[in-house]
């Protein structure tokens, strides 16, 4: 998953590269800012790639391996939001379908929970320490050149992503947009 994160943004990076202004965008999107979120949307023939990437901090509340019952209970609930793209993306145009969905939100995750019985735990609330959380969609639609817009239906559910900055590239352009409450739309027309 992240390979093919990787592989989207090198593409990004190459397609605009001789683009000034887009690359301060680029740089924007490097960026771990609470309350901003990024998205990249890479159509290609009939398929559609949709990664998302945000600070831990907008879709859970905090950044450190969840403990409490009621920050498990966050990690659980925006696991599920996040395996849920029917409710997250709505496209206009192209009969698009979705194929795969992987959701990374290890990184606020306990993997080893004997280590919750006994052991004092460090403190990871000292500002330097930021955790991500990823996820993947892939979608085959049957015509991609009238695909004309995907509605990005994030900002109720997490109220805690202010903005979203979007990348989107097709074969032949790309552009960035920033995407807030009011403003959750990405034209491609
Ligand atoms: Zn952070």
């Amino acid at each position: 998953m992240k390979m093919q994160f990787h592989h989207l943004f090198l593409l990004s990076s190459i397609a605009m590269a001789s683009t000034g202004n887009v690359k301060a965008e680029l740089a924007h999107l490097d960026a771990h800012v609470h309350g901003l979120a990024e998205l990249m949307i890479a159509i290609e023939g009939q398929t559609v790639d949709i990664q998302l990437q945000s600070p831990a901090m907008n879709l859970v509340g905090f950044e450190h391996k969840a403990h409490s019952e009621s920050e498990i209970d966050a990690v659980q609930r925006a696991e599920s939001l996040l395996n849920s793209p029917n409710l997250l993306f709505s496209f206009k145009g192209g009969q698009c379908s979705l194929i795969e969905t992987s959701v990374d939100i290890s990184s606020v995750l306990e993997n080893d929970h004997s280590e919750l019985d006994g052991h004092h735990h460090e403190h990871e609330t000292d500002g330097e320490h930021h955790n991500e959380v990823s996820a993947h969609y892939q979608y085959h639609c049957n015509n991609t050149d009238e695909l004309a817009a995907v509605s990005v239906n994030m900002f109720n559910d997490f109220p805690d992503i202010k903005q979203t900055r979007v990348l989107w590239l097709t074969e032949s352009k790309q552009a960035a947009t920033t995407l807030d409450s009011d403003n959750y739309t990405v034209i491609f027309k």
